[in-house]
């Protein structure tokens, strides 16, 4: 399926979701639906439009989105301002591109990929055969960069699904951002700030912006996002198996093989006896449970509070992912840290559990958190309260799993990471370098540039269950 959507009210999207100046230069400000007026979102009615594309009316109060640009560059996060000034450090490389960070989105390409796993992924929510991620591609000048986004086929960890995220990402996103210029990943975000919600696909977009531009810039995704290093530690982590003695084999091997920490998934019925026998065979194990929301704090509060008797790194979402109140109340009433994963959607999100004390960990995943700009603020968030942060996966092929590994390289991200090795889930994975641990149990990624792990055409063609291209064909 190839496709192309022109959005009938593309002007007044473009004023209300506060783009640059220099993007309304030209005809793209001109006409549009109500004839280069300021729309039912702008704060001055039937303002004129000047030759530099700005209403003369609009003022920084009046119509804040409009200099979103350059008031985001003055709180932008030092992690994205070192990875920016490393950029421009660069001044030998050859290619004019490199000393220009601002990057126009000429072609964009979205999938929808189904890849089958070894063995299924059974959690709260229930098992998956496969996963169902969304892959995007930019390109520019002749460079491209890869992003992806996994929220599982069913709407089921979060609202969004992967038919959903797809779909949303090739009907608005992608056509609202091919022909435009994106100097940062703030201003990316400012253009896509109109449409609500949908992380998961806006960061489908977002990751391939990063991957582009860093590919552009010639340094590897993780120094551009502010890395400390090139390699991040990864822990073990065991879905609900089918009996307690299977899953203590498994735990045994991971702890002989020296993981740093063990995660278990646990739900009704799978967790005090699982614990029981897992604290009796592994006393001094880094443990800690991922409920996947699948308590109440009321009715299985007995649950919540035995948690505290097995020494837990973290127990990870024990709740609803929409009830940060009752989160808060769960960690004033246990002395286990709460960690907080599906409740995180945005930056906003997280300042509102710091204000509430509803956790005290925090699990970043670019795909739920609308992307890494929003990751990296996240992380800096977290850093600056002195709360320890770690980088969490959602399944993803080797390019969603290698995006996740470069922002795992921030210094704040100080608990081991879920990002699993290739082999592990998928019988064949589809990127020309496989995700793996070494000794270590670190993923390496190396100095290439941008993600440095690359969709094989052919092994992507055969997992696409839908596709599309813009401009089409
Ligand atoms: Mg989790």
């Amino acid at each position: 399926m190839v496709r192309r959507v022109d959005l009938p009210f593309k002007c007044d999207y473009a004023r209300s979701a506060g783009l640059e100046a220099r993007t309304f230069k030209g005809s793209a400000f001109k006409g549009g639906a109500n004839g280069g007026q300021i729309g039912p979102r702008g704060a001055t009615e039937n303002a004129e439009v000047t030759a530099g594309g700005l209403p003369e009316k609009v003022t920084k109060k009046k119509f804040p989105l409009l200099v979103w640009s350059a008031a985001t560059r003055r709180r932008t996060p030092k992690s994205i301002i070192a990875g920016v000034a490393a950029s421009e450090a660069i001044d030998q490389a050859p290619a004019s591109h490199l000393n220009d960070p601002t990057v126009k989105i000429q072609t964009a390409e979205i999938r929808h990929i189904a890849l089958p796993l070894i063995t299924p992924w059974r959690t709260a929510y229930g098992e998956d055969a496969a996963i169902h991620s969304v892959l995007v591609r930019l390109t520019s000048d002749g460079i491209e960069g890869w992003g992806e986004s996994c929220p599982l086929y069913a709407p089921t960890y979060s609202p969004e699904s992967a038919l959903s995220a797809y779909e949303t990402c090739r009907e608005f996103f992608l056509p609202r951002i091919v022909g435009r210029e994106f100097a940062t990943a703030a201003d990316l975000a400012a253009c896509l700030a109109v449409f609500k919600g949908n992380p998961f696909a806006k960061a489908a977009a977002e990751t391939a912006w990063w991957a582009l531009h860093s590919k552009r810039q010639g340094l590897p995704l993780w120094r551009m996002l502010g890395g400390a290093q090139s390699t991040t530690r990864c822990g073990q982590d065991f879905g609900v198996q089918n009996t307690i003695d299977d899953l203590l084999a498994l735990i045994g091997k991971a702890v002989d093989e020296g993981f740093p920490r063990i995660k278990l998934k646990v739900k009704r019925g799978w967790d005090i006896e699982v614990l029981e026998a897992v604290r009796g065979a592994f006393p001094a194990a880094v443990v800690h449970v991922d409920c996947n929301a699948g308590y109440d704090l009321h009715d299985d509060w007995a649950t919540l509070k035995a948690f505290d008797r097995f020494n837990l790194a973290m127990i990870e979402q024990p709740l609803s992912d929409t009830d940060l109140i009752d989160h808060a109340e769960l960690q004033s009433r246990i002395t286990t840290p709460v960690c907080l994963d599906e409740s995180i959607k945005s930056p906003r999100d997280f300042r509102l559990a710091l204000k509430l004390k509803a956790c005290r960990v925090v699990n970043v995943k670019p795909g739920r958190v609308g992307g890494l700009f929003n990751a990296i603020q996240i992380h800096d968030l977290a850093r600056d309260a002195g709360m320890p942060a770690w980088v969490g996966g959602m399944l993803e092929s080797g390019v969603g799993a290698a995006i996740c590994a470069a922002l795992g390289t921030l210094p704040g991200f100080t608990y081991p990471a879920d990002i699993f090795p290739s082999r592990r889930f998928y019988a064949r994975d589809i990127t020309d370098r496989e995700i793996q641990l070494n000794a270590r149990h670190c993923v390496e990624l190396g100095d290439g540039v941008g993600v440095g792990f690359e969709p094989i055409p052919e092994r992507l063609e055969a997992v696409t269950v839908a596709k599309a291209s813009f401009p089409a064909p």
